[in-house]
Parts: C-alpha cells; sequence; structure tokens
C-alpha cells in the first residue's frame, strides 16, 4: 500500500480547494531544534507552500517560559489569516504540552489534539482528527480493506496515532486490541489480527512470525537507524501479509496530505461552507473554548 500516489492526489485536490478559498493560513510552531522534528516542520511547511498556501514557520527557543509559549500560541489562534495551527511535539521538558495544546483554538486544532477535538472523537462525532490517523484510514479505504466485523490490533497507544486510530478502526466497526509496552504476549494479539497498525517507534518490533497469514499491515513507525530510515515491522513481513505500507513511502506522505486536507477543511470553517460533519459542535467550540481553555 504505497502512500504516495493517493497523497498526491489529495495534494491536488488541496491544492484546487486553496485556489477557490483564496487563502488559507497555516502555522507551524517549534520549540527548539530536535533534529526529527526539524525534518518533518519542513516537509509540512513545503508541501503548504506547494499546495498555495500561506505558511508560517515560526521557531521558537528551547529555554522560551511556558507562559511566553502561552502567549505566543494564543496570539497566533487569535489572527484571522491563521486557519490552522500545529505546535510540534514533543516540547522540551519544561513546559506543560497539555496546557498549550488546550490554548489552540479548537476550529484551527489541525492534529487533533485539543481535549474539545479528541472527545468529539471519543464520543464517536469526530471533529479534527489527526493526520496520521486519517490518513490510514484513506489509505485504508483506497484498498478496499473491509474494516466492518474485522479483527484489528493497534500497537502503541500514544495520543498522536494510537488512541485516535483504535477509535476510528472501532467506529468503522472493527474489533479493535490495543497493546502497548505492557502487553503480556504481543504475539498472541498479533496473530489475530486481519488489520494491524503498528506506531511504537521500536524498529522491526513486530517479525514476519507474528504476523497471520493475508492480514493486512500498516506499519507508521519512522525510525532513523544506522541502516537508514526503518518502520516497526520487519520488511519481510511482506512475505506473510496480503497488504503491507513500504517505509518510508507509506503512512508518511499520507500524514502529510491529510495536515494539508485539514487545514482546508479550518478555511472552510472559518468561510462559513460546511466543512465537518460536526460542524454545529465545531461553531459552539469556536464561541465558547478559547476563554475558558486556560480554566480546563
Ligand atoms: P510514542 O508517543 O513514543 O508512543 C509509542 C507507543 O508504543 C507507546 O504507547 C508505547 O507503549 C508503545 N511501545 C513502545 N515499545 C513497545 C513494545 N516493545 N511493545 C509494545 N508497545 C510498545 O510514539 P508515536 O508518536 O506514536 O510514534 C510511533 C512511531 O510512529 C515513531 O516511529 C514515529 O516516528 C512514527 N510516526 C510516524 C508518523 C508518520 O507520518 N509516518 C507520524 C507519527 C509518528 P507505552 O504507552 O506503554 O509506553
Amino acid at each position: 500500500m504505497k502512500g504516495k500516489p493517493l497523497a498526491q492526489r489529495i495534494r491536488a485536490e488541496v491544492a484546487e480547494e486553496v485556489r477557490t478559498l483564496g487563502t488559507v493560513g497555516l502555522v507551524t510552531v517549534l520549540v527548539g531544534d530536535d533534529p526529527a522534528s526539524e525534518i518533518y516542520i519542513r516537509l509540512k511547511q513545503k508541501a503548504a507552500t506547494e499546495a498555495g498556501m500561506t505558511a508560517k514557520d515560526l521557531r521558537l527557543p528551547s529555554d522560551i517560559s511556558e507562559d511566553e509559549l502561552l502567549a505566543k500560541v494564543t496570539e497566533l489562534g487569535a489572527d484571522d489569516a491563521v486557519d490552522g495551527m500545529l505546535v510540534q511535539l514533543p516540547l522540551p521538558d519544561h513546559l506543560d504540552e497539555a496546557r498549550i495544546l488546550r490554548a489552540v483554538p479548537p476550529v484551527k486544532d489541525v492534529d487533533g489534539l485539543h481535549p474539545f477535538n479528541a472527545g468529539q472523537l471519543f464520543l464517536g462525532r469526530p471533529t479534527l482528527v489527526g493526520a496520521t490517523p486519517v490518513g490510514v484510514m484513506a489509505l485504508l479505504a483506497e484498498h478496499g480493506v473491509e474494516l466492518d466485523g474485522a479483527t484489528a490490533v493497534m500497537i502503541g497507544r500514544s495520543d498522536i496515532v494510537g488512541k485516535p486510530m483504535t477509535h476510528l478502526l472501532m467506529q468503522a466497526n472493527a474489533t479493535v486490541t490495543l497493546c502497548h509496552s505492557h502487553t503480556r504476549d504481543l504475539a498472541q494479539h498479533t496473530l489475530e489480527a486481519d488489520v494491524l497498525v503498528v506506531a511504537t517507534g521500536v524498529p522491526a518490533l513486530v517479525s514476519p512470525d507474528m504476523v497471520k497469514t493475508g492480514a493486512v499491515v500498516v506499519d507508521v513507525g519512522m525510525n532513523r537507524t544506522e541502516a537508514g530510515l526503518v518502520g516497526d515491522v520487519d520488511p519481510g513481513a511482506s512475505e506473510v501479509a496480503s497488504l503491507i505500507t513500504p517505509v518510508p513511502g507509506g503512512v508518511g506522505p499520507m500524514t502529510i496530505a491529510c495536515l494539508l486536507q485539514n487545514t482546508v477543511r479550518c478555511a472552510r470553517f472559518r468561510c462559513g461552507s460546511p466543512a465537518f460533519p460536526g460542524d454545529s459542535v465545531l461553531r459552539f467550540a469556536r464561541s465558547a473554548a478559547p476563554e475558558r481553555a486556560e480554566n480546563l
């Protein structure tokens, strides 16, 4: 399941929508100089610019205080030229990520990490959902993978991938098992999986003998090793799986494309045109959330 062809199609559609909308603004906020985060930000900025968006790349020093960062994020959130925004994670240890993410207005929260959007997903009424899980679902749909009634196993429970992925799979009527670093006998679970999604950051955690014959495998992992960029699944699993995503070139391009798609949704919402199934609740969020977010 190569990600590039579908990602290119989505990016072309996004570029067309940007032309129709006039201007679409995306801001990324990077605190510090983590090399992996720098690469992600560069890719996101480049893609947004290529789609015709106004992309702003805000870099802040790693020793910025929490209050200063909060003020910056709040200022960007109030800026009408900003349709979508994200704060690249992880933040340096002295900063409270949850507090910073709550300052991103839910209507501009392209990573879907504000409690409002995360809560909507939890309740089965998704509004803005992070680009990686959305991209994985799009890839599975593109390849006609049947999720209704399937046994799905998610390895990894991060806020950005594992948890939202689990909800989307469940909402597609799969029977979902969520595994993590405390799971006993991982293989016992993975061998049951019709659909296996892996996001752990552990190179080759899943070996070919942990994959059920004919399973669909999605490798979200992107690990920089001496051997280059590798996933969380041993590439030998392609001998056992019916479909598998490559690394690189699988989920990565989908994440970028779906980030742009989320940004266009935010812009459509600003313009008052239908953008989400959850439009009406987002309208509520726009009026209620910013001034209350600090007290959550
Ligand atoms: P994360 O926040 O570090 O979470 C990793 C998860 O994996 C945790 O839930 C952890 O369990 C679990 N885990 C770690 N070791 C494990 C083991 N031995 N067995 C079972 N579970 C284990 O990572 P993330 O942000 O989700 O990212 C995961 C990977 O995906 C990374 O390689 C990252 O670079 C990649 N990624 C790729 C994209 C893309 O666009 N392709 C996007 C995002 C992330 P505990 O909760 O118990 O600690």
